[in-house]
């Protein structure tokens, strides 16, 4: 059942989780590869201005940058019957307004701030492309699931190495090389994902809070294993090339779909 509590808990996660990531990824943007697109998303996310709804009207939750004309407001919605089209696991999407320009929707599902923070980030960075014009604001459309999706989780992947002290890329490279590449290639199940789990440290393993929390980081986490394995022998970590995960992509992901159902 949606609360107010709940609205306000999950917004103000949000908030924090997402500055928290936009500060580490300030730190450390110079140790990544993509340096130019995380400097784009680091101005991005600052028009961030937070909202929750009241039936369907919006109401500033907390004070921040008023928004431009063209900057970004992120709503809370009460259901998935404000927002037309959402799918029903996700929490954070990203969907086009009546006039066509992008708007986060944050469901109030029980979120930690880093997670929650590091899914805004994966939404922004939809986002970000809209704002650059390679993202026509059309979801679960061809487009959608081309280069944007491997941006954003190319970007999800650093949120995470930032996160966890920047031990997570090191890491899934190593295991990739100690017979990930292999569980990958070969797995009908999704046992490995247990292993990627394991590589989280600090507060990049904050605990699960809900299913949906538990959803939203091993599906991340699996399509990361994926792009890794198709970076590999380079870490995601010093890859500029944030445009050439097409079809590779694509095939990962429907080969995880297959494997999970
Ligand atoms: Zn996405």
């Amino acid at each position: 059942m949606t609360t107010l509590a709940s609205l306000l808990s999950t917004a103000s996660n949000g908030a924090e989780g997402l500055s928290r990531v936009r500060t580490a990824v300030a730190v450390s943007a110079s140790s990544y590869g993509c340096g130019k697109l995380l400097t784009q998303m680091l101005s991005i996310t600052g028009t961030a201005y937070w909202c929750r709804t009241n039936g369907l009207e919006l109401q500033a939750l907390r004070t921040g940058p008023a928004p431009e004309p063209d900057s970004t407001l992120v709503a809370v919605v009460a259901g998935n019957d404000v927002v037309p089209n959402a799918h029903p696991t996700m929490t954070f999407q990203v969907l086009p307004d009546d006039e066509g320009n992008p708007r986060v929707y944050v469901r109030p599902d029980p979120f930690g701030p880093v997670w929650s923070g590091i899914g805004l980030w994966h939404e922004f960075s939809h986002v970000n492309d809209y704002h650059r014009n390679d993202l026509r604001p059309h979801v679960n459309t061809a487009e959608m699931n081309q280069g944007t999706e491997g941006r954003a989780y190319l970007l999800e992947a650093i949120a995470i190495d930032v996160m966890t002290g920047g031990t997570f890329l090191d890491a899934l490279n190593a295991w990739l090389q100690a017979g990930g590449r292999d569980k990958l290639a070969t797995g009908a199940s999704l046992r490995w994902i247990d292993d990627v789990q394991r590589l989280l440290q600090g507060e990049g393993a904050e605990p699960v809070r809900s299913q949906a929390n538990k959803d939203l980081r091993g599906g991340g986490l699996g399509v990361i294993a994926h792009l890794a394995d198709l970076a590999y022998p380079t870490s995601l970590k010093d890859l500029d090339d944030a445009w050439s995960f097409g079809p590779g992509l694509v095939a990962a992901m429907a080969r995880m779909e297959s494997a999970s159902d």
